[in-house]
């Protein structure tokens, strides 16, 4: 149960002052649901409203706060003249511009012959001193409120800077005082503020320094987030290690079976990753390993063969993948094997309902199968195997910690073997896994032909439609991803479905569309199709980015490829060149181009190197934003920026674990407040491991 202390700060932001429904919903989008949410998000710039000059002396072009008395109300003449107030104080005048303003509204605002503070930008015409629209008017009472630095935070359509800076002040206002989770040696050395302290200054700073994200107050937050994400990591670990593994051996029999039934030799990488693996479930330690390669470089057979181990001593083993459309095409590629080594296994979605469900689950706890393929459907909580001894997450980085640790748990000390395709840079890596063992695919089989990628204006677009023409006259296969909109799903299947429609007009009945409002069954006949050449170009969303695997498939067009992240794009070229054919890659993009859409294209066109792309996308964008972060399950972080506070992951990863070496239940008193630090970063999945609850 979340700590009483921190009631008010997952309290809804609707009870904040000024925050009515709408409101609410403007910051639900910026920020997030919770009063939380709200103090997290930062000011990324100062307004200093503290110069307060006569007006004579005020600077043109200065932000200045001016004491003034209202002299006379001009009202405009017609709609395209402004309303002009006139003030003065005892060194001049100046002259308040209100356009599109309602008299009835001003009258009352800055009543004649009465004082004002008002604020703004104050502009010099010759003799005349003007404020177009006043930031502020108050009355005099008000003017230390007025006269001081203001935060200015990112803002959201419909949303008033002054809304949402009541609203976050009101929030500082009831701050609780939590109990300090970091360690009294750490924080003198930093000479970091107190919790509490910190997030205070964050919102109030008073010079540019203070916005910087290497400020005492700042580094403080993002490590307590990079704590929270390091010791939640560690106390999953420590769950699992806890729990001794087995020694399995397997007789190589069945190995033996596929490796003559597979239609190529393994790589010298994929030989040395299963290696490792062997030796992880051989000893009696529990295996936790990363399988990272990327895409196309054959992770699927060396996780087969894996669980295939398992088999030969008579256990079970089965493999997650995070949706339907990856589940069915492992189901596709290991089907064969499995029946040539007398294997048997079954499927199971969400789709899979009823008498189906059933069979599969009684399979699955008598023992009659072997292998287990499907979706997060797997770890339901009525699903029971009789013996599971080895489990492979796909595509790992979509799922959270918590769903990896239901499969193992499936089983008495299962061996886990995740599997990523996306090549994350090392501080990433901890972020997502804390310390996991990692194997790595560093060669693609051999035979593939390196994919070519040319980046072209979307103007000219008629000349990609008769490049694909003739390629697939040739008989190739054509992926079209539509362009990503991160704001709006809707908007992003409207445009496939234009598109789509567009390009059925030229191609008739080859074209097929897959997005992700249509149903399982519907993907899964399109995709089917794909695969099996009846339908030649297929366009859709993003949701073919992970996975799919059609070595037919030689060309990728990408519209707006300025808008998606390198990795993202990374990840949509290994659809192609995934068999012995050339391949190209056609980026189509729309000017003008921003610096780093500039870089990104670049880096495209020069390297085919995951790894290299990874390195430089973090680079570029910074870690928040590196996957595109609809597409990925890595931490997102709030507080803590990769890119400036890489310094302080190793610290937390060094802190956590020497937390829990000390003080593994977190009973001490420390220990008790890094259990409210783990609720404050709704990490409390891990508290679940604790014996004390
Ligand atoms: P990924 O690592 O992206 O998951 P897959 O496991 O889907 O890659 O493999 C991509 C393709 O390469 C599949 O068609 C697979 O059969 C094939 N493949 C895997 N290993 C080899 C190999 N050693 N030689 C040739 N083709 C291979
Ligand atoms: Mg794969």
């Amino acid at each position: 149960m979340r700590p009483q202390i921190l009631f008010p700060l997952f309290a809804s932001n609707k009870t904040l002052p000024g925050v009515g429904p709408k409101v609410a919903e403007h910051i639900e989008r910026l920020a997030g649901p919770h009063v939380l949410d709200l103090l997290w998000h930062l000011p990324t710039a100062i307004i200093d409203r503290r110069y307060a000059p006569k007006i004579e002396e005020a600077k043109s072009g200065a932000i200045a706060t001016l004491e003034v008395r209202v002299e006379k109300h001009v009202p405009s003449k017609n709609r395209r003249q402004p309303y002009k107030v006139l003030c003065a104080d005892d060194s001049g005048y100046i002259t308040l511009v209100f356009f599109h303003a309602r008299g009835d509204y001003l009258a009352k605002l800055l009543p004649e012959g009465e004082k004002r503070i008002v604020s703004g930008k104050v502009e010099r015409y010759g003799t005349e001193v003007q404020m177009v629209h006043p930031d502020h008017v108050v009355p005099l009472d008000e003017k230390d409120a007025v006269c001081t630095v203001e935060p200015t935070y990112p803002l959201t359509g419909g949303l008033a800077q002054k809304t949402l800076r009541k609203a976050i002040q009101a929030a500082l206002a009831d701050l609780p005082a939590l109990p300090e989770w970091n360690e009294r040696h750490l924080m003198g050395r930093e000479q970091w503020p107190d919790w509490q302290t910190a997030l205070q200054s964050a919102h109030t700073p008073e010079t540019e320094s203070d916005l910087d994200l290497c400020s005492k107050p700042r580094c403080r937050l993002a490590y307590d987030e990079l704590l929270a994400n390091q010791l939640a990591l560690a106390m999953v670990r420590l769950n699992m290690r806890k729990a001794k593994g087995r020694a399995i051996k397997g007789t190589g029999t069945l190995k033996e079976k596929v490796r003559t039934a597979l239609p190529f030799e393994l790589t010298a990488s994929q030989v040395a990753a299963l290696d490792e693996i062997n030796d992880d479930l051989e000893s009696e330690n529990r295996m936790l390993r990363l399988l990272h390669g990327d895409v196309g470089s054959g992770k699927t057979v060396v996780a087969l063969l894996a669980m295939f181990t398992a088999v030969e001593q008579g256990c079970q083993a089965a493999i997650m993948a995070p949706t339907e459309v990856l589940a069915r095409q492992h189901l596709e590629t290991i089907t064969p094997l499995a029946q040539a080594a007398g294997v048997r296994i079954v499927f199971l979605t969400g789709r899979e309902k009823g008498k189906s469900r059933k069979e599969v689950l009684d399979a699955l706890s008598t023992g009659q199968a072997d292998i287990a393929i499907g979706t997060h459907a797997l770890f339901q909580d009525d699903v029971a195997f009789s013996d599971l001894a080895v489990a492979v997450i796909d595509e790992q980085h979509r799922f959270g910690v918590h769903q990896r640790l239901t499969l193992a748990s499936k089983g008495k000390a299962t061996d886990m073997l995740v599997m990523t395709a996306t090549p994350i840079p090392r501080t990433l890596m901890l972020t997502a896994y804390g310390d996991m063992d990692v194997s790595r695919l560093t060669e693609k089989p051999a035979g593939r032909q390196p994919i070519k990628t040319v980046t072209i204006p979307s103007e000219r677009m008629e000349e990609v439609v008769a490049a694909i023409t003739r390629a697939i006259n040739d008989g190739n296969r054509v992926y079209w991803i539509c362009p990503l909109i991160e704001e709006s799903d809707k908007l992003e299947v409207a445009a496939a479905e234009e598109r789509f429609a567009t390009l059925k007009k030229i191609f008739g009945e080859k074209v097929g569309l897959v997005h992700g409002r249509k149903k399982g069954a519907e993907k899964d006949a399109v995709m089917k199709a794909f695969s099996e050449g009846d339908i030649d170009l297929l366009v859709s969303t993003t949701v073919v980015e992970v996975g799919v695997d059609v070595p037919e498939a030689t060309i990728m067009v990408v519209e707006h490829a300025e808008r998606f992240g390198l990795a993202q794009l990374h990840q949509l070229r290994g659809r192609v060149g995934r068999g012995d054919r050339e391949s190209t890659c056609l980026l189509l993009y729309s000017g003008p181009l921003s610096e780093t859409a500039k870089e990104r294209l670049k880096v495209m066109r020069e390297t085919n190197d995951g790894f290299i792309i990874a390195e430089k996308d973090l680079k570029l964008r910074g870690a928040g934003e590196l996957l595109g972060i609809r597409q990925s399950g890595l931490p997102v972080f709030r507080l803590a920026d990769l890119t400036v506070h890489d310094h302080l992951l190793p610290m937390a990863r060094d802190d956590a674990s020497l937390i829990l070496a000390n003080d593994p239940q977190l009973e001490s008193e420390r220990g008790k407040a890094l259990r409210v630090l783990l609720y404050l970063f709704e990490r409390e999945a891990a508290i679940r491991y604790l014996r004390s609850g």
